[in-house]
Parts: C-alpha cells; structure tokens; sequence
C-alpha cells in the first residue's frame, strides 16, 4: 500500500491518524474505556475499567462504605 502523504488534506491526515491508532489498539488488546468513577475516557486493557490505581482505590473504598 502507497499512500501519497503530500496530497492529504489535514482532515484525511486526522482521520488517518485516528484509524491507525484504533488499529494499535485492537493488536495491543487494548481499547477505550469510560473511568467507572470519575467518568474519564482512557485507554486500557480490555477488561479495564478505572483510569487509575486511585479511582480504583475510590470504588473500592465506596463499595466498603455502601455494605457498612
Ligand atoms: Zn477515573
């Protein structure tokens, strides 16, 4: 496959961009996610569901509250 990068426009260049990064992600095994509790949309491993270890320290710490 050849792909004249010069007679792109900056819109194809995006939507380039977006599907050879959707691309990645499909062979990591990775894909979005929207954070279960600060609501941010990040990239994980597909079973992934907090952003960080400190969201995921907050819905432990909510789920302790909610059974005491
Ligand atoms: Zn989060």
């Amino acid at each position: 496959m050849t792909v004249e990068l010069n007679d792109l426009g900056d819109h194809e260049l995006e939507t380039l961009r977006i599907v050879l990064r959707r691309e990645q992600l499909q062979r990591s095994g990775e894909r979005w996610h929207d954070c279960l509790v600060c609501e941010v949309r990040f990239v994980g491993r597909a079973d992934a569901t907090f952003c960080s270890g400190r969201c995921r320290t907050a819905a432990y710490r909510r789920r302790k509250a909610q059974r005491e």
